[in-house]
């Protein structure tokens, strides 16, 4: 699929990525989501069954596998 950025000439390439979720004061941090991603400026896209399992994810709020460290940028 060509990329929606007006000028882009890249292509959206499903690709597995790290997506973050602000929920409240809790950022949720979800690996290996399938996404489409453009191969030029990376503009990215969630398909919306990846999104609906994100939220049946952040629904069940079961415990989560491994925990991430999180930096302030300043
Ligand atoms: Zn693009």
């Amino acid at each position: 699929m060509k990329c929606s950025i007006q000028g882009c000439p890249g292509q959206y390439e499903t690709k597995l990525i790290v997506h973050t979720v602000k929920s409240g004061a809790d950022i949720l941090v979800f690996e290996n989501v399938p996404a489409e991603v453009c191969n030029v400026c990376s503009d990215m896209l969630l398909p919306p069954q990846t999104v609906e399992h994100l939220e049946a994810l952040m629904t069940r709020r079961t415990k989560p596998q491994r925990f991430a460290p999180l930096y302030e940028y300043i």
